[in-house]
């Protein structure tokens, strides 16, 4: 997963920029980088790192400006080197450009490239789009022009989507028509998100509407599924749909990834979470139902969902843990053992709060276990009475293709537990999902384990959502030979043999 932000019509706009990304840093802290572009001049400073280290006061004033763009990066395809971090600048036409999602067929866009001898120079999936979409725009009449049109990039993106196959959401700086130009663009199904603002006479673009009040702008709403929207100091924004095919937004951003702050898509992340919470609720009362003291949020995503959860089931919320503010966030390391070791240091038990009590842990998902396995670890220690654990969603079951960093199934607990159970189906309910459930919860260490049903699911997000990691439904197609090559990727850049885990795509 990986986070944008794009500002036009403010003095000295990388500063805003770097500003901006700070409130997205969640969305990636391996590397970060900013682009800008003033008069005839782009320039672009990228490094590995949290965005606070990476830039400096000279780092900001040499990248000047009044239209720049930012990127923060965890990768879900390449490495997490410095030669993979985003942005992208390409010469001809000019164009600096990031991306958050993942571009599917990276390999075949390569080969593509290749055979045209456009050689890339780095295994980020956004540099493929970027020289396309470059010679795509230049097509045009036949001649390079010293500034190209809004219909010659309408009409290369046109032709990138054709063949920039995944959930991808775009964000560009370049001269379009002798003005500098901020574009914003959307897959055709709207998978990753993109909100767009503005403030008197400038334009912000970001993955998260977060960035747009930590820098004072005004939320104006997100970018349409298959949209390309223009921005212009001052102009109203150019808006055209090249390539709609229907709204399947990531219902797994407002789960666990988006800020709770946020507005993303028409919805606020924090509302959602607090529904989540009230059908866990039911949930639990219709399957469960035990004597609880305690319901305890696993720190800081299930804090809403645990509030309306104790509403409903009449048990008070307490803090079980205290979190290390100064440790990163585990899930998004790149390798298991950084995630391990940093777990411990994050998350300490209250000892008053848990010695002798029956507790009920909420988490938002379980994806590989090993967060969750520590935790209890953890609290076990301090002798409560009972650990009860219910998840607000259901198993994931399923990889993710679309830039989540979950693209190898079997390193999904829930498939594990199905596999050794000898379950099938695309999603549980009923007596499989209480099988799964008792599995799993053994294997937690934990007295019970309770995940939201997908019928409970749909509730919320009703059928107009990615919610492909848990009941199997993808939006955009993934051939086999595109699942091997990703998941060959991810294994490699784990360091792990790819003879190891061979043939775990679904
Ligand atoms: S598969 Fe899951 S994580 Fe991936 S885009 Fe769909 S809902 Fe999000």
């Amino acid at each position: 997963m990986c986070g944008f932000v794009g500002i036009i019509g403010l003095k000295n706009a990388s500063r805003h920029v770097a500003t901006a990304l700070q409130a997205i840093q969640h969305r990636g802290q391996d590397s970060a980088g900013i682009g800008t572009k003033k008069g005839n001049h782009f320039r672009l400073y990228k490094d590995l790192g949290l965005v606070h280290t990476i830039f400096a006061e000279d780092d900001l004033k040499r990248l000047e400006g009044s239209c720049a763009l930012g990127h923060v990066r965890y990768p879900t395809m390449g490495s997490a080197s410095k030669e993979d971090a985003q942005p992208f600048y390409s010469r001809w036409p000019g164009i600096i450009m990031a991306h958050n999602g993942n571009i599917m067929n990276f390999e075949e866009m390569k080969k593509y490239l290749l055979d045209q001898s456009n050689y890339l120079s780095s295994r980020c999936d956004i540099e493929p789009v970027l020289y396309l979409l470059s010679s795509e725009i230049m097509k045009g009449n036949g001649k390079p022009k010293a500034s190209y049109t809004v219909e010659d990039v309408l009409r290369g993106m046109a032709e990138t989507y054709k063949v920039a196959k995944g959930a991808y959401s775009i964000v560009g700086i370049m001269n379009i028509e002798g003005e500098d130009t901020l574009f914003v663009a959307r897959d055709a199904y709207g998978i990753r998100p993109a909100m767009w603002g503005r403030k008197g006479d400038a334009y912000m673009v970001a993955s998260e509407s977060v960035c747009m009040d930590v820098m004072d702008f005004d939320t104006v709403g997100s970018v349409a599924p298959g949209e390309v929207i223009f921005f212009r100091p001052g102009k109203e924004p150019l808006r055209e749909s090249i390539d709609y095919k229907g709204k399947r937004p990531c219902i797994f951003e407002y789960i666990y990834f988006a800020r709770p702050d946020s507005r993303i898509n028409d919805d606020d992340v924090y509302k959602v979470r607090l529904k989540l919470g009230e059908l866990l609720a039911e949930e639990w009362k219709e399957r469960r139902g035990y004597e609880l003291d305690v319901v305890m949020p696993i720190p800081d995503t299930a804090r809403p969902s645990t509030i309306t959860f104790s509403e409903k089931v009449g048990v008070p919320v307490r803090e079980g843990f205290i979190k290390n503010r100064y440790s990163g966030r585990t899930f998004i390391m790149p390798h298991q053992g950084a995630r391990k070791s940093a777990l411990r240091l994050k998350l300490n038990p209250i000892d008053a709060e848990v010695r002798g009590r029956r507790i009920l842990l909420i988490d938002d998902s379980i994806v590989r276990g090993n967060t969750l396995k520590q935790i209890v670890s953890t609290l076990e220690y301090k002798k409560p009475k009972e650990i009860h654990l219910a998840i607000y969603s259901p198993p994931v079951i399923h990889p993710c293709f679309y830039g989540i960093d979950m693209s190898t199934r079997n390193e999904l607990i829930a498939y594990q537990m199905m596999k050794e159970l000898g379950l099938d189906g695309e999603s549980f309910d009923g007596e499989n999902l209480e099988k799964l459930e008792e599995r799993m919860a053994k294997e937690l260490g934990v007295d019970s384990l309770t995940f939201l049903s997908v019928g409970r699911l749909n509730r919320v997000f009703g059928k107009e959502r990615c919610a492909a990691c848990f009941d199997g439904d993808y939006p955009v197609p993934v051939p086999e030979d595109v699942k091997q090559c990703i998941i060959r990727d991810r294994i490699l850049q784990r360091g792990e043999k790819p003879e190891d885990d061979a043939g775990d795509g679904e």
